[in-house]
């Protein structure tokens, strides 16, 4: 069987290793237009600081990507995020503990009494389950109140899809919180019931010896794949007996197609072949977002924790900062601390399309005012990404369907990647292995 995977980031690069895991005498060729596999995912070293450009790794609380690393023979690589940074801050105004236990929940300052009592009543507030499409500010709104969703799901949301809660569908992006509702009647309820189950409830972050990049240069070369690096695809075409990927530089017939590049990629590459397909593929937006990494050879603070994420209402300019050097301590030379900043997204897209110079200078503002931290840093590094992150808005799930509808009459052609079923790395690597299972199991 012949394979084009087009995109080498944890998708395709998923897809082909369970590929040639389950078809070992297949034939595999990877066309990436980037200079090198991984895609958002990878590793920045200067002067001995390691900054990641995108992801730091993984949750335990979902088995993929841990099976991944078990699968592709990578345990040794495996690092565990440090219990001294547990600890997650929110910045309302000013920096608070994030409230990790009833008793701390009653006691922070971070929501009203009233507030409190709103979320306490949850359980009694009645269950939605017509289906409809809500944002996560609907959906938070009705079952926890404005302040829960003004504060912790607005600052997590920047965390995590660097949008705001008006603005993401929360089936699409926080599909497991829905299912709470839809099953067991309400959160508290589905929490309890998923703690009993054995469930647990965040996992812990997983990453790299080295960063990131580490797992990539390791799994690339188990595809045992003709690579063309520098490729970008520019059209998928029906052929006679499959599929032709055609790039300036190289082309070739296949039998199977897996498209794993964003959405707007695959959508211009499958214009002439599939247009109605095409068409709805560039309807999934993106969110853009900025890193921007900060490395101290001294500096005076704890860093005593993960980091924080800003609320929207606390106008400030950056949605995060992660105490890098904390939570994984092999990131910096002896000594050294480090931070990670983010910022942009849908709250402030535009301070993302700034230089490298004007993107250092609204890190360090934002560093000062939510951290005090105003020392100079001995390194810097930015990273851009215009189209960061899929933004899963209303419509996305419908938008989704219609996708891998349209895939049902093209067999051989397939879709996967950030833009379809979630965003984190466990999403990405599980979509790609049961992808690959699929395409084995009709091949057998
Ligand atoms: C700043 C940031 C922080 C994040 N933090 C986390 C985190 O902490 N934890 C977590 O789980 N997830 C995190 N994520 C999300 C997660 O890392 C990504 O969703 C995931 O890595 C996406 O993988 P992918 O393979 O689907 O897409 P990508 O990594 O985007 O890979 C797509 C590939 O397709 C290639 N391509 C594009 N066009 C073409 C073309 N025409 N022809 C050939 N190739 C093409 C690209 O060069 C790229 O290599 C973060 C993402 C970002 C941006």
């Amino acid at each position: 069987m012949r394979i084009a995977i087009v995109g080498s980031g944890i998708s395709g690069l998923t897809t082909g290793f369970y590929l040639r895991t389950a078809l070992p005498a297949c034939s595999i060729e990877v066309f990436e237009s980037g200079d090198r596999p991984g895609g958002t995912m990878h590793t920045a070293v200067v002067e001995g600081f390691r900054f990641e450009d995108g992801g730091n790794g993984f949750l335990s609380n979902k088995p993929d990507s841990l099976q991944l690393v078990q699968d592709a023979g990578a345990e040794h690589l495996l690092l565990r995020s440090s219990d001294a940074s547990r600890r997650r801050f929110i910045y309302d105004g000013q920096l608070d503990p994030l409230p990790e236990s009833p008793p701390a929940f009653l006691k922070t300052r971070l929501l009203s009494w009233r507030q409190k009592l709103r979320v306490l009543a949850e359980p009694l507030v009645p269950a939605r389950r017509d289906g409809a499409d809500e944002t996560l500010q609907e959906f938070g709104y009705r079952r926890v109140g404005r302040g829960l969703t003004d504060v912790f799901l607005n600052a997590m949301t920047a965390g995590i899809h660097g949008s705001t809660p008006e603005k993401l569908s929360v089936a699409a992006a926080f599909p497991l919180v829905v299912g709470l509702e839809r099953e067991h009647g309400g959160l508290f309820r589905g929490m309890l019931a998923r703690r009993k189950s054995g469930a647990g409830p965040g996992g812990v972050l997983m990453s790299f010896r080295g960063g990131v990049s580490a797992f990539i240069e390791h799994l690339a070369p188990l595809l045992g794949a003709r690579w063309h690096l520098g490729c970008p695809v520019e059209a998928i075409t029906r052929h006679p007996t499959g599929w032709c990927v055609e790039s300036a530089t190289h082309s070739g017939e296949f039998d199977q197609v897996i498209v794993a590049t964003p959405a707007y990629a695959a959508s211009a590459m499958l214009g002439e072949t599939a247009p109605e397909l095409s068409n709805v593929l560039a309807g999934i937006g993106y969110t853009p977002i900025a890193v921007v990494g900060l490395g101290y050879r001294h500096l005076d603070h704890p860093l005593d924790g993960f980091g924080l994420l800003t609320t929207s209402r606390a106008r400030q300019q950056v949605l995060g900062i992660l105490w890098e050097s904390s939570i994984f301590p092999d990131r910096t030379p002896e000594g050294g601390k480090s931070l990670r900043v983010m910022i942009g997204g849908q709250r402030s897209p535009e301070l993302v399309f700034q230089e490298p110079n004007g993107l250092v200078a609204t890190a360090l503002a934002g560093v000062a005012e939510t951290m005090g931290v105003t020392a100079t840093p001995d390194v810097v590094h930015t990273c851009r990404w215009d189209r960061g992150i899929p933004h899963y808005e209303i419509g996305h799930l419908g938008r989704v369907e219609a996708c891998f509808k349209a895939l049902q009459d093209r067999p051989g052609l397939h879709l996967v990647g950030n833009a379809y079923r979630g965003v984190a790395m466990n999403d990405c690597v599980r979509e790609g292995r049961e992808l690959a299972q699929r395409i084995a199991g009709h091949a057998a």
